[in-house]
């Protein structure tokens, strides 16, 4: 049997594969089982930031990989201090949990805002307020969250204590806050999932200003917008805002899983002992190629991420067959004559690997994708969509 026939008979069918057998990859290239060499504009969902068996991310790995590859978190390491301590002074935020997905970041920004409001004002002060067509996450507590209903049917009941309003309706999310007792707001700065939609920036403001007049958390999800993808190291940093809680993961970790939940001042202090936990969190390999993924996120690296976006979106708005483009840095979303499903799977036959979002064709490049590669992609991809 190969690969397909084995992983059709015992991997669950929860992934509707498109066929291709990934072997091999660097940088922004892949091969499959084949030799069939494509370039990838997906990053396995925005996770490899910088690319395939990218040298410095994989030195950092290895390096850790000879010393120890796990403890408990019994025990300090200094991969994971030096992360916290890093993402600590990149945002101004004062203190970090690990996990290791972002949905799990996300329980952990749950937690803490219900733990906040619950010791300030009442144990009945527990919901969470996110909005419509957003996403969070698949377990059963984000999947709440996400304010997609599809994604509920067949899994009822789900965690109670979530609300969900319009994206750009201040006038109903303010009336949601002050009718309900609310413990936080949850949002995602650009809807990944839901469409690749930037929030406008009105609404950002003051959605912080509800939840600083109602002394609730305000919480940003920047799983898929987070580490440098939408420009910014953090999209809400776009955004002239300051979260009380940031939960991020994919990019993070350039390929291994982590997951973070950054805690500003209001609530650094919220969780004690015993009162949060994960066996993985903070795992050492992780949080030593994170730590050499962040570092290398710096403003020239962000400045190179919006000229790259500038040049996409230049590229894509004048062509053919393109209704309009969205996002932000390298998020990237097309919408297109074609539905996006089927450019996706030509542009896979052609080499070119790239995702879709709702009805839209999405990009999520390798930060430092090169410029050739970037350029071959896109023509190839113009070369359908104009069709
Ligand atoms: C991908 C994603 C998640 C879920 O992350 P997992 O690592 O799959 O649990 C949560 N929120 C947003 C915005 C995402 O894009």
């Amino acid at each position: 049997m190969n690969t397909k026939q084995i992983d059709q008979e015992f991997v669950a069918n929860t992934y509707n594969r498109c066929g291709v057998e990934i072997c091999r990859g660097k940088g922004s290239e892949v091969w499959d089982e084949t030799g069939k060499r494509y370039i990838d504009l997906g990053s396995g969902i925005g996770v490899t930031a910088f690319g395939y068996c990218d040298d410095e991310w994989m030195k950092a790995v290895t390096e850790q990989l000879t010393c120890f590859q796990h403890t408990s978190n019994l025990y300090y390491t200094k991969p994971c201090a030096d992360l916290a301590r890093l993402l600590c002074q990149k945002t101004d935020m004062k203190k970090v949990f690990f996990s290791n997905s972002g949905a799990e970041a996300n329980e952990c920004a749950i937690k803490v805002a219900r733990k906040y409001c619950q010791n300030k004002k009442g144990e009945d002060f527990y919901n969470i307020v996110t909005l419509k067509n957003s996403f969070h996450g698949r377990t059963l507590t984000t999947l709440a969250a996400t304010g997609q209903e599809h994604y509920h049917q067949l899994f009822k009941p789900l965690t109670s204590g979530f609300l969900h309003t319009d994206a750009g309706d201040l006038d109903t999310l303010n009336k949601c806050v002050t009718e309900n007792k609310v413990a936080g707001i949850l949002i995602e700065i650009v809807q990944g999932e839901g469409g690749v939609n930037c929030l406008e920036k009105d609404f950002v403001q003051g959605v912080e200003k509800i939840a600083k007049d109602n002394d609730i958390v305000l919480m940003v999800d920047e799983v898929q917008t987070g580490n440098g993808r939408s420009g910014q190291l953090y999209a809400y940093m776009e955004y002239g805002i300051k979260p009380d809680v940031v939960s991020t993961a994919k990019g993070l970790g350039g390929g291994l899983p982590i997951g973070a939940t950054l805690l500003g001042d209001k609530v650094a202090d919220v969780l004690g002992y015993g009162e949060h936990g994960s066996t993985f969190g903070g795992n050492p390999i992780a949080c030593a190629g994170a730590l050499s993924i962040l570092k290398r996120i710096d403003d020239d690296l962000l400045q190179q991420v919006r000229q790259k976006s500038r040049y996409v979106w230049t590229k894509l708005q004048n062509a053919k067959g393109v209704e309009s483009v969205s996002g932000m840095g390298l998020m990237i979303g097309i919408k297109t004559d074609k539905p996006a499903r089927e450019v996706v799977e030509k542009c896979l036959e052609r080499g070119v690997l790239c995702l879709t979002a709702k009805d839209k064709v999405r990009l999520l490049p390798a930060l430092n994708i090169e410029q050739e590669l970037l350029d071959e992609a896109l023509d190839i991809l113009l070369e359908i969509v104009g069709e």
